[in-house]
């Protein structure tokens, strides 16, 4: 999909589960957030000189406090705070549950899917029955042209998971206020499409274990190990060929790479083996003169693969992708097996996290805007959003400024970006209009059904937008969710209210340590409106070139710098950072600090701000910053994100930031040579 989220933390919303994290500290919830500060003197550890390494100066006191919950892959102050929303909507849905005739349609919804989820003895006692009918369906395929429909139901009902390849509406990369018919590149269960192609010794041998859970997968589902093994190849084989005509997510980064629109008689010549005009049909997609075709070359590939491969190595392969994506919500040796793959051996968790827990994430995930009206009104105050949208105000006017002051662009270019920075939209705390969720059946007894029934809500809801003027009031994410995003297309700034809260941003706190973290979370956002990705789209969310060629010439020289510094540094053992793949996050980091920096200066102006702890107002500035992503992180869940997190580790979303920026060196009296100060020649600045 073209449609692309520049998120703040980690993409929450593509890997569902794998990545937002949580412990298992149980206590009832029902009364307010716990509370802890935005700068917290205790979580430092001042046996670090600052100089050398502010990261843990500033969180090694943190880290020792918080080790990694068995159930988690990792553990952030994020995390955390997530972990705590889950504690607090878990009281709520507790609540909701309780089967009372005055429940109103929302509280209904959240509650009998909580119940349903909770209901273990009901799922365990359904057993495959919960997918049987998908499986037998494919029992009726005897040609190629005959997996259109199957595959348009299994689209249909499965999200997170895409079988051959993916398909929805996006914005027309042209003409951003218009939605369009999209087909990209899928059909893979495995993290990223490096794992099917990389030669190291790591690779191959996650492949062997893939294989192994591919295998226990057709085993539960009742094949004899020696066929579950022999299927186990041939999915393994299907996945491979689609993983090599995939394009890579660095590749991904270039949008121009991703726009090919064409007409469905011509998408009809790319791939002639499979039946376009009968699956249109069968999804029920409003009429349409256009769509985007992301990769072509996977197209071809699927096509040739339609009539390389037997019919009844698709089935094999349907099978399995029917199992394996609804394992989490079915009896207790699916979902172990999933957890025993995806999260321990991929990522590092020692436990499964408590049912509970699992519970309230699908709920936040597929009644999201059910379950965040409910939210909001507890913790989302109209005073809190005033401060924080007064907050945003501040960090735009810090922008203007910037790009006026820039000595390297040109009076053209200049002005073409603070129209840009005039075009940004503020999605602050929650959407003004809650999504409708009242076509959709919600059963107390049928827990997989309820999954299958909002996948399918929202996806014909995603459908539905094609040929309709853009919403610019939708959201992406629900408002617990701790993070945020900029998306090009709609070139909008996206903060749920799970993000606007303590210890991230603390209204009992003063503005050094807010600007320092929720200050810089704005600035960050902003800056990826301008980011190699974002500069390319202009303010009304178009892939239009804005630029002189002088000036994106010196802007990729500039940009460069940022790729060259995170390279060098390591991820975990011998896996480097990708500074291409993260270069749009680190140039967004290092932007974002800079303008809240000017921002907190420009509103501390009249204040007399004096030290606190010892530290001076500016030293808290960035102790602030620096909080905000305290962090303990597992060796195998650092290679999961090596390939696939566009974000640099923990570490180096600080330390990598502050290096560049003499605003810091001067607050800590860091001295030439010492780690944390790059000689001024080095240092990297685009915004
Ligand atoms: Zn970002």
């Amino acid at each position: 999909m073209l449609k692309n989220r520049l998120w703040l933390w980690f993409v929450v919303a593509v890997i569902p589960l794998a990545n937002a994290e949580y412990t298992s500290a149980q206590q009832s919830s029902d009364a307010a957030l716990p509370y802890s500060p935005s700068l917290d003197v205790s979580s430092m550890d001042k046996s670090i000189d600052p100089c050398v390494d502010l990261y843990h100066y500033s969180c090694g006191g943190w880290q020792k406090k918080n080790p990694i919950p068995p159930d988690q892959t990792s553990w952030s102050v994020y995390g955390k705070l997530y972990q705590d929303n889950l504690i607090f909507l878990r009281g709520m849905l507790e609540q909701a549950a309780q089967p009372a005739d005055q429940r109103d349609a929302v509280t209904q919804k959240i509650g009998d899917f909580y119940a349903a989820c909770m209901d273990e003895g009901g799922v365990e006692k359904r057993g495959l029955s919960a997918i049987q009918p998908e499986l037998d369906s494919l029992a009726q395929i005897r040609s190629a042209k005959e997996i259109t429909l199957v595959v348009a139901h299994l689209q249909l009902v499965h999200s997170g998971r895409s079988m051959l390849f993916a398909a929805g509406s996006t914005q027309d990369p042209d003409d951003s206020e218009h939605v369009i018919a999209d087909v990209d590149q899928g059909g893979l269960s495995m993290p990223d499409r490096d794992y099917y192609t990389k030669d190291d010794a790591k690779s191959k041998e996650t492949r062997q274990r893939y294989v192994q859970h591919i295998q226990k997968v057709f085993e539960l589902i009742g094949d004899t190990p020696a066929t579950a093994g022999k299927n186990a190849e041939i999915v393994m084989r299907l996945e491979t060929a689609l993983a090599k005509a995939s394009l890579t997510r660095v590749e991904r980064r270039d949008p121009h790479k991703l726009v090919h629109k064409m007409k469905i008689a011509e998408l009809a010549q790319v791939a002639p083996n499979f039946d376009w005009a009968a699956y249109y049909r069968e999804m029920q997609y409003p009429e349409f003169a256009i769509l985007n075709v992301d990769v072509p070359d996977f197209i071809k590939e699927l096509n040739t693969l339609l009539s390389s491969e037997s019919i009844d190595s698709w089935k094999t392969y349907l099978r399995f992708h029917i199992a394996d994506s609804l394992s989490p919500y079915l009896a207790s040796p699916f979902v172990e097996e999933n957890f025993q793959f995806y999260r321990k051996y991929l990522r590092g968790a020692k436990e499964m996290q408590p049912r509970w827990k699992r519970c309230v994430q699908y709920v936040d995930f597929d009644l999201s805007e059910a379950l965040g009206q409910v939210y909001v009104a507890k913790v989302f105050s109209p005073e809190l959003k005033q401060s924080t949208v007064a907050m945003v105000q501040r960090i735009e006017d810090a922008m203007g400024q910037r790009i006026r002051a820039l000595d390297w662009m040109s009076p053209e270019t200049k002005q073409q970006a603070l129209t840009k920075l005039a075009g940004i939209r503020n999605k602050i705390g929650y959407p003004d209009k809650w999504r409708d969720y009242s076509a959709v059946k919600i059963a107390r007894d049928d827990f997989a059904g309820n999954v299958e029934r909002t996948h399918e809500f929202e996806n014909r809801r995603d459908i539905n937008k094609i040929g309709k003027p853009v919403d610019h009031g939708e959201w992406d994410i629900s408002a617990p969710t701790v993070d945020a995003y900029y998306n090009d297309q709609m070139n909008d700034i996206n903060f749920p209210a799970g993000v606007l809260q303590p210890p991230l941003y603390d209204p009992k706190m003063d503005d050094a340590p807010n600007y320092g973290d929720t200050g810089g979370t704005i600035g960050h956002e902003l800056t990826h409106g301008f980011d190699d990705e974002g500069s390319q789209f202009d303010a009304k969310g178009n892939l239009k070139d804005w630029w002189t060629k002088e000036d994106r010439e010196k802007f990729d020289a500039r940009t460069k710098c940022v790729d060259d510094q995170y390279s060098s540094y390591v991820s975990v053992e011998d896996v480097h950072v990708n500074g291409k793949l993260t270069l749009g996050e680190n140039v967004a980091d290092l932007g974002g600090e800079i303008l809240a920096f000017m921002a907190w200066k420009d509103a501390a102006k009249e204040k007399n701000l004096q030290p606190v702890d010892g530290l001076t107002p500016e030293q808290r500035f960035f102790v602030g910053f620096a909080q905000w992503d305290c962090a303990n992180e597992r060796p195998e869940d650092m290679r999961v994100r090596a390939m696939t997190d566009p974000h640099s580790p923990a570490r180096y979303r600080i330390n990598g930031v502050v290096v560049n920026m003499p605003e810091f060196t001067q607050a800590f009296n860091c001295k030439p040579g010492q780690p944390m100060v790059k000689p001024a020649a080095d240092v990297c600045r685009v915004w």
